[in-house]
């Protein structure tokens, strides 16, 4: 790939942008196509004028990025953060379209996301924010069109609140129009813990393919969030030994495996992982180049890079986040040997489950949580197969592989429905 600034390396978009032409160039995609796929299709900015508890007006930006629906409607996540820009979530737009196209669901990729830190507003201001986003973007959403889904300091209860708001624009109550709902309002079972599960199955692919065992394996996770909490509890519970948290504010190390039901119970209690008793306070970005044998980083983008890959001791590392590991980072791990499943396979879980959410709501019909569970396997298992057969065979690490998987089935499609006037 191409030498490129600091700055470049940490813009998601930059980043998702040199993986994919790199994997386009490998497929030797058809220039027509690859000019189609590099960049997305719609990009709605809106600005939302909120009124405040303390009478104050505020206006905040939100962007939703459509990058295809060549497979079906758009797919995505809603993020609530400070650091928001329409790069980013250009570059998630991107990646959904890839991952959905990884696992093979029949969605394209979508993202969107406000500027505003979640945690300074009251739970009314939240809700007046939610609301009139969603109706901002009323004719861009529906079942058929564009679907959300919760995604960093967005929840079950902001799914809900957009789920009624878009319903109550249509007269109707359209369950399907967003996914990662509560159960008693369409949302299904197991999609709270999927993603975290998606990541403990191609965890246990991964260790069948080195020879490895989960009792054996020490476990670091970066975000103890939804991805991470979920991942860490399933992967304690399954036998591996999760050895450190690290979270943004401060870490916790226990060589001798961390009680991660415990630390629920404190986090909860406490709101913060700091001052658990079950293990040492450790510095997190330490907790990254600790020696063990997976990374999960499960937090938010690059915190893999150039200036720390090196130090990265782990043999296999986990993307539960989406874009945590930069491109020039790829370089050095691959160099080092380190088995890398990339985030576009890696975190699928949660849109596979989403899937399965859309179905449900769609068919009027709700499914076993076991049910939900053997499909997510069965579609990882398969899905992580793909990729690593596709690397075998190209000669090509696992992200460019499933990149170029991903690619090469969505252009299949442009080009069978002739999407171009
Ligand atoms: P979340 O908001 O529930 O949790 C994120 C956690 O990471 C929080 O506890 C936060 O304090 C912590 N964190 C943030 N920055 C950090 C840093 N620099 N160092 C350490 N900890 C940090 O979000 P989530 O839903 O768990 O999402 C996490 C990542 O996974 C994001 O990249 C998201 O896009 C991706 N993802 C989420 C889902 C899902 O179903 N929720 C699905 C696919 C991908």
């Amino acid at each position: 790939m191409k030498p490129i600034s600091l700055e470049q390396e940490l813009n998601p978009w930059e980043a998702q942008a040199a993986r994919f032409d790199f994997a386009a160039q490998k497929l030797n995609l058809n220039e027509g196509l690859w000019r189609i796929l590099r960049y997305p299709s719609r990009e709605i900015i809106v600005h939302i004028p909120v009124a405040m508890d303390d009478g104050r007006l505020e206006v905040y930006t939100g962007f939703r990025v459509q990058h295809s629906i060549a497979r079906g409607p758009a797919k995505g996540g809603v993020r609530y953060s400070p650091d928001v820009t329409l790069d980013e979530v250009r570059a998630l737009a991107s990646w959904m379209t890839w991952k959905c196209a990884v696992v093979n669901i029949p969605f394209g990729g979508a993202k969107g996301g406000i500027i505003v830190d979640p945690k300074k507003l009251s739970m009314g201001e939240l809700e007046k924010l939610t609301r009139r986003y969603t109706a901002e973007l009323i004719e861009f959403l529906g079942p058929e069109k564009d679907v959300p889904a919760p995604d960093m300091g967005t929840n079950e209860q902001t799914m809900a609140w957009m789920m009624d708001t878009y319903s109550m624009h249509m007269r109707q109550t359209v369950t399907a129009v967003v996914t990662g709902k509560p159960i008693n309002i369409g949302g299904s079972r197991g999609r709270r813990e999927a993603t975290g599960r998606g990541v403990m199955i191609v965890c246990d692919e991964a260790l069948k393919k080195l020879n490895m065992n989960r009792e054996s394996t020490r476990v670091v996770v970066q975000g103890f969030g939804n991805v991470g909490s979920n991942a860490a509890k399933l992967m304690s519970d399954a036998g591996y030994k999760v050895i450190g948290i690290a979270e943004f504010d401060g870490g916790l190390f226990n060589a001798k495996g961390i009680n991660v039901d415990d630390l629920l119970e404190h986090r909860d209690r406490t709101k913060s992982i700091n001052g658990f008793s079950g293990a040492e306070a450790a510095d997190s970005k330490q907790l990254l180049i600790t020696d063990c044998e997976i990374l999960i980083p499960a937090a938010t983008e690059n915190v893999i890079t150039s200036q720390n890959a090196s130090d990265i001791k782990a043999k296999i590392v986990v993307e539960g986040a989406n874009g945590p590991t930069t491109a020039s980072a790829d370089e050095i791990l691959a160099d080092k040997k380190i088995f890398v499943i990339p985030d576009i396979l890696a975190n699928a879980g949660g849109v596979t489950a989403s899937y399965f959410e859309w179905v449900q709501d769609r068919q009027g019909y709700f499914w076993k949580e076991s049910a939900v569970n053997e499909q997510l396997e069965f579609i990882l298992k398969e899905s992580f197969e793909d990729v690593v057969h596709f690397a075998e065979t190209h000669s090509v690490n696992n992200r460019i592989a499933a990149y170029m998987l991903a690619i090469s089935r969505v252009a299949h499609t442009i080009k069978l429905r002739g999407i171009y006037a």
